[in-house]
């Protein structure tokens, strides 16, 4: 059996933001206005000040403009709303993030669908979510959006492949299998109350694992020459050093699939630079630049 092709994720990522550099200069040069992306954080969780640290250095190394607005952890419901409508308003703001997760006294549902739809360029906003269900264009969550386009770019044409999405989150999950669906896949999703994921697996030619349990997936729950998109994100610790896994073990699924991504390297890159597709995307919309 030859081992698995390695998705280079970082390398694709690399590739697309160079691309939507290229494409800001160019409505730079033409219209003297950038995208703006505006990302607001409440409270002080140090895993939300590296993610929102990184989205906006690739910001502004995408030449996009970037605003930051941090809020203390005990900032009302109201106070938040009435940032979320000034962003709504504000013409030289595009994108909106909202970094989660949210301090308890908020209702992280009600400010998402606050946002402007036509702003949520991380596309939770109800009406996406809506928009993606239905095959209308809208934004589409920015990690499923990573995970297609490196699927497409490994496999080419989708259509009738049968593929397995681990999970059901809004975030993940069940974007993923929309997009799948969209696709022409024949679409299966397993979650906690599923019987047999390991059954499940081995059917599919296409597997994406979101479920973030370490390692969770086995070689042997793998279809040979299966392409495996590992979403997962999980901190282990190993002979007293931290590591970063995903959710499937690499070593035993590397010589069974036929390609797969590494964590890290693999989806996590995608993911900020379809934030930065999205906002340019949302950008070109709103200034109906062709
Ligand atoms: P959630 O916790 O919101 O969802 C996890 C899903 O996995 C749920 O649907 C849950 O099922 C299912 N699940 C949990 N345990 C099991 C199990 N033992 N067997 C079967 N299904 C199970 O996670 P997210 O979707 O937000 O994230 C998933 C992973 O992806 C995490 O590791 C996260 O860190 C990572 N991630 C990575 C990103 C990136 O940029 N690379 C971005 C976003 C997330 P049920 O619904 O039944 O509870």
């Amino acid at each position: 059996m030859t081992r698995a092709s390695i998705i280079d994720g970082k390398a694709f990522a690399e590739k697309l933001r160079a691309q939507i550099a290229a494409e800001v200069a160019e409505i730079k040069a033409s219209t003297a206005r950038v995208p703006g992306l505006a990302v607001v954080l409440v409270g002080d969780n140090p895993a939300s000040q590296v993610y929102i640290r990184n989205k906006a250095r690739a910001t502004a190394e995408g030449g996009m403009a970037s605003f930051e607005h941090r809020l203390p952890a005990a900032t009302p419901e109201t106070e938040l709303l009435a940032l979320v409508r000034q962003l709504n308003t504000d013409p030289a703001v595009d994108g909106i993030l909202l970094q989660l997760p949210l301090p308890k006294q908020i209702a992280a549902e009600k400010v998402i669908n606050a946002i402007d739809p036509d702003k949520d360029v991380d596309g939770f906003h109800v009406v996406n979510a809506g928009r993606l269900m239905t095959g209308h264009p809208g934004f589409v969550p920015c990690t499923p959006l990573g995970c297609l386009m490196l699927l497409k770019d490994q496999l080419g044409d989708l259509s009738g492949r049968r593929a397995l999405v681990l999970g059901r989150s809004n975030i993940v999950g069940k974007p993923m299998a929309q997009l799948l669906l969209g696709e022409h896949c024949t679409v299966t999703i397993a979650h906690s109350r599923s019987r047999d994921l390991a059954e499940e697996c081995r059917h599919a030619e296409i597997l994406v694992a979101a479920v973030g349990r370490a390692e969770m997936v086995r070689g042997d729950w793998i279809r040979p020459g299966a392409t495996v998109i590992d979403v997962g994100i999980n901190r282990v610790e190993r002979n007293g050093k931290v590591r970063l896994v995903g959710d499937v073990a690499f070593d035993e699924a590397v010589e069974v699939a036929g390609a797969i991504t590494p964590v890290p390297g693999g989806v996590g890159p995608m993911t900020i630079a379809c934030l930065l597709a999205n906002t340019l995307a949302a950008h070109r919309r709103r200034l109906a630049i062709k």
